[in-house]
C-alpha cells in the first residue's frame, strides 16, 4: 500500500487495537511512482497525528514515519530493529504514559472521531504548494498547525462548519472500486463494473471518495450540509 494510503484513521485503529508503536514505511520522497507524490501526504499526516499523540499524553515517538525503497533490505532491518528497541523502552502504550486502558481508549476514539475534519482541514488550509520535506516539517511544525488544531480540538463544528455529504452518481459511475478501496470505514458498496453506492449510516463524511473518484469521471458528488 502506498504511504498516501495511510488513511489519518489507520493508526488510531492500531493504537486501539493494541499496538505499542505504528512504523510506516514508503518510498523517498521525490521517488513516489505516481502524480500524486502520496508519500507527502504521509508525511503530512504523520506530523499531524504525532502532535494529537502529545495532546492526549501519548509518547509520539511510538509513530513512525521513514523513507525507505523497495531494493533496501538492510536498511529495512536496520531502521525496524531500531524502531523495535525503541517502543520496547517506552513500554506498553498507555499504562507507561499514566493512562488507564478506559482512558486511553477514550482519547483515542474521540480523536478518530475528529478525523473527518481533520481531512478537511488538510485539504482546505494545509496544502504545501512546494514538494519538500524542508517545506512540510515547516507549515507542520508551526504555529498556524497548533492554533488549528487547537480550534478543532476545542470545538470541532465551530472549526470545520458542517461536514458535506456525498453521494454516487449512477449515471456517471463505471464500478472502478477506487473509491471502495479508499474509504477508511467501508461505507462503500459496489463490485467491479457495478454502480456504487454510498450508505450513509456508515460513512463519515471524510470527502475520501470524492478526491478519488477519477477527474475523468467524477461521479462522486458533495453536497453541502444543511446550513
Ligand atoms: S463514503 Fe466517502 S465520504 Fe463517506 S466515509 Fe467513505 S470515503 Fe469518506
Ligand atoms: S471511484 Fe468513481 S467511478 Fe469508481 S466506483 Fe467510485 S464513484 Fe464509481
Amino acid at each position: 500500500m502506498c504511504t498516501g494510503r495511510v488513511d489519518l484513521s489507520f493508526p488510531l485503529r492500531a493504537f486501539l487495537d493494541g499496538a505499542d508503536g505504528v512504523f510506516i514505511g514508503g518510498c523517498w520522497l521525490g521517488e513516489c511512482h505516481y502524480l500524486t507524490e502520496g508519500n507527502y501526504d504521509a508525511l503530512g499526516n504523520m506530523h499531524l497525528l504525532r502532535k494529537l499523540m502529545v495532546r492526549i499524553g501519548l509518547d509520539p515517538r511510538r509513530l513512525r514515519l521513514d523513507w525507505i525503497a523497495a531494493s533496501e533490505g538492510s536498511r529495512f532491518a536496520q531502521v525496524m530493529d531500531a524502531f523495535a528497541e525503541e517502543i520496547n523502552t517506552l513500554g506498553p502504550l498507555g499504562s507507561s504514559e499514566g493512562l488507564d486502558p478506559a482512558a486511553l481508549t477514550e482519547k483515542l476514539e474521540s480523536l478518530g472521531q475528529l478525523v473527518p475534519q481533520l481531512k478537511l482541514l488538510v485539504r482546505e488550509k494545509l496544502q504545501v504548494k512546494v514538494k519538500s520535506e524542508e517545506a512540510y516539517d515547516k507549515l507542520y511544525m508551526g504555529p498556524k498547525v497548533d492554533e488549528l488544531l487547537e480550534a478543532l480540538i476545542t470545538d470541532p463544528a465551530a472549526a470545520s462548519g458542517p461536514l458535506p455529504g456525498y453521494y454516487i452518481d449512477p449515471e456517471a459511475c463505471v464500478g472502478c472500486l477506487i473509491c471502495k478501496k479508499r474509504c477508511p470505514v467501508q461505507a462503500i458498496e459496489g463490485s467491479n463494473k457495478t454502480v456504487h453506492v454510498i450508505d450513509p449510516e456508515i460513512c463519515t463524511h471524510c470527502g475520501t471518495c470524492f478526491y478519488a473518484c477519477p477527474p475523468k469521471i467524477s461521479a462522486v458528488h458533495k453536497v453541502a450540509a444543511p446550513g
